[in-house]
C-alpha cells in the first residue's frame, strides 16, 4: 500500500472530457478537503456550465456508434474494469478514506460492493432481450425491442463515492448509453479514478465524462433543460430531487431519483436481541450513520426496551473514534462541519424535549469532523430527528406497546426507502414486512444493500430501482415494429 501522499499525488484531478484529461475553463480549481483533518489534501478542476455542454457533446457524439456495439464487448469492458477495481482495492480504499472520512476496513468494503456492480451488468449486458408475438385478431406480428435510452446525466453523493458511481455507470454502460457524470464536490477524486480505469479496461472516448464542479446548479440546469439528455439517475437529498424533477419535466427526461430516508427500525417482544443488536450495529453505524438507508427511528417493544438500549449504548461506546486511516479506528469523521453541526443540533432538540443521553451526546472540541456514537432513549415524537435524516451515529429509541402502533409509527413519514423489522416470529414478519411503506426491508438484518437486488424507495424516496434484475431497465427503452402477418 502507498502512503496517502501518494495516492493523492497519483490521483487524476482535471476533468474527463471525450476521453482525454482536460482542465477546467480558466484553469478554475475546487478543493477537496481532508474531515479527518479539515486540511486541503489537494485541489481538483472545477467545472462551468461550459465544461458540462463540453462533457453532454461528447456524450451526444459517441451515443450512436456506442449503442452499435456488441453486447459482449460492452460485458468484458465491465468484467475487466470489475478486476482492475479489486486489484487496486488498496489504493482506492485510501484515497477514499483521505477525501470521505470512512474507515479504511469500510473503505475496502465500498470497493469491494463497487466493483460488483460491474460485474452484476457485466453479465446483464448479455442478456438484453425483447419478443415477438401476435395480435389476438391475429393481424399483426409484434416485434419488441429494447434500445439504449441515450446520453443519461448521473449525479451522485458524497456518501458512496465509489459504489454510487458504479451503480449508475455499470447498468448505463451495459445498456449502451453514453454519460455525464457529476459526483459531489466533497468527494470527487474516486470518480476521477474510476474513470481512468474505465478507460484502462477499454472503455471507447466520449462513453464517459465526468464533470466535477462547485456550481451543481449551473452546469446540471443547462444540461437537463436542453433535450440533450435522455435520462437523469440521481443520488441525493429529496430537496435536490424534487428541484432536479422539476427540470427535467419541461423536456420529460427519464428520471431514476435514489432520495432521503427515515428508515424506522423495529424490535418486537418476540425479537432475537442478540440479532436485533448486531442488525443495529449495521443499520445505525455503517458509514457512521450517513447512508440513506441508516436506522432514524428506533422503536422497541417496552418490555425488551431497556435490555436493548444498554446493549447497543455498550456496544456502540466500546467503538474506537479516529481518522478513518488509523489502525483499529470504527468511527470516522463526519463529512464536514455542517454535517456534523447538523447531527449535534439534532441530538440538542431531542434532548430539550426530554431525551436522555445514555451514550455520547457532545460534540469533541478539535481538528477534524467528529462526532460520537450516542444513544437517546425516551425520545418524544415531536424531536426534529423523527422526520429528519439524521446522518450521524445517532440512535433515536422510543417505545411502542402493540404492532399497530408499531407499524403506525414506522409509516408516519414522507419517505418510504428501508425498513427493518426484528422478530422470531414467521407470521409476524410477513405481516409488517407487507405493511411497512418502504421499497425494502430488512428481516433480522441491518444490511440491505446488495448489487443482485432491486434498491429503491416508494413515497419521497425515490423513483426507480438500482440493481437486481431490473437495474439495467431503467438505462433501456422499449420499441415495437408492429408487423402485418400479410
Ligand atoms: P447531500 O445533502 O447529501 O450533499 P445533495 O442532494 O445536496 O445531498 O447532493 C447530492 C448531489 O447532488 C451532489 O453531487 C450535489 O453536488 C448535487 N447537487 C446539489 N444541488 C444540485 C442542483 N441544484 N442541481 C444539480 N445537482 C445538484
Amino acid at each position: 500500500p502507498r502512503s496517502g501522499i501518494g495516492v493523492v499525488d497519483a490521483a487524476p484531478k482535471q476533468l474527463f472530457l471525450d476521453g482525454r484529461w482536460q482542465d477546467a475553463a480558466g484553469g478554475r480549481t475546487l478543493p477537496v478537503d481532508d474531515p479527518a483533518t479539515g486540511r486541503e489534501l489537494c485541489q481538483v478542476a472545477d467545472a462551468s456550465p461550459e465544461d458540462g455542454r463540453r462533457a453532454l457533446d461528447a456524450a451526444v457524439a459517441a451515443q450512436e456508434s456506442w449503442a452499435a456495439t456488441a453486447p459482449r464487448a460492452r460485458s468484458e469492458i465491465l468484467r475487466r474494469a470489475y478486476e482492475l477495481i479489486i486489484e487496486r482495492k488498496e489504493d482506492l480504499a485510501l484515497l477514499m478514506t483521505l477525501e470521505m472520512g470512512k474507515p479504511l476496513a469500510e473503505a475496502r468494503g465500498e470497493v469491494g460492493y463497487a466493483a460488483e456492480f460491474f460485474r452484476w451488468f457485466s453479465e446483464e449486458a448479455v442478456r438484453i432481450d425483447g419478443g415477438m408475438s401476435r395480435t389476438p385478431d391475429g393481424a399483426n406480428r409484434v416485434l419488441v425491442m429494447r434500445q439504449p435510452v441515450g446520453p443519461c446525466m448521473l449525479i451522485t453523493p458524497w456518501n458512496f463515492p465509489l459504489a454510487m458511481g458504479t451503480r449508475k455507470i455499470g447498468p448505463a454502460v451495459a445498456a449502451g448509453c453514453t454519460m455525464v457524470l457529476k459526483p459531489a464536490p466533497q468527494t470527487p477524486l474516486s470518480s476521477l479514478a474510476l474513470a481512468a480505469i474505465m478507460t484502462e479496461a477499454g472503455l471507447p472516448p466520449g462513453v464517459l465524462n465526468v464533470v466535477t464542479t462547485t456550481d451543481a446548479a449551473g452546469v446540471v440546469e443547462p444540461l437537463l433543460r436542453s433535450g440533450d439528455v435522455r435520462k437523469l439517475s440521481f443520488t441525493g437529498s429529496t430537496q435536490v430531487g424534487r428541484i432536479l424533477l422539476s427540470q427535467c419535466a419541461d423536456t420529460v427526461v427519464r428520471t431514476s431519483m435514489e432520495l432521503g430516508g427515515n428508515a424506522p427500525f423495529l424490535v418486537f417482544a418476540d425479537a432475537d436481541l442478540d440479532k436485533a443488536v448486531d442488525g443495529a450495529m449495521i443499520a445505525k453505524m455503517r458509514n457512521m450513520g450517513e447512508a440513506c438507508t441508516a436506522a432514524n427511528r428506533f422503536f422497541v417493544h417496552r418490555s425488551v426496551a431497556d435490555a436493548f438500549a444498554t446493549r447497543l449504548a455498550e456496544r456502540m461506546g466500546a467503538l474506537t473514534v479516529g481518522p478513518g486511516t488509523q489502525d483499529g479506528t470504527d468511527v470516522g469523521p463526519l463529512i464536514d462541519a455542517a454535517g456534523r453541526d447538523k447531527a449535534a443540533d439534532l441530538v440538542q432538540d431531542a434532548v430539550r424535549r426530554g431525551a436522555k443521553a445514555v451514550l455520547g451526546g457532545e460534540a469533541p472540541d478539535g481538528a477534524g469532523y467528529f462526532y460520537p456514537p450516542t444513544v437517546l432513549t425516551d425520545v418524544h415524537p415531536d424531536s426534529a430527528l423523527m422526520s429528519t435524516e439524521i446522518f450521524g451515529p445517532v440512535a433515536a429509541i422510543l417505545t411502542f406497546d402493540d404492532e399497530d402502533e408499531a407499524v403506525r409509527a414506522a409509516n408516519d413519514t414522507e419517505w418510504g426507502l428501508v425498513g427493518y423489522l426484528f422478530t422470531e416470529n414467521l407470521d409476524r414478519a410477513l405481516r409488517v414486512g407487507e405493511k411497512l411503506e418502504t421499497g425494502m426491508v430488512g428481516v433480522n438484518t441491518g444490511l440491505v444493500s446488495n448489487p443482485a437486488a432491486p434498491f429503491g424507495g416508494i413515497k419521497q424516496s425515490g423513483l426507480g430501482r438500482e440493481g437486481g434484475r431490473v437495474g439495467i431497465e431503467e438505462f433501456l427503452e422499449y420499441k415495437y415494429l408492429a408487423i402485418p402477418t400479410g
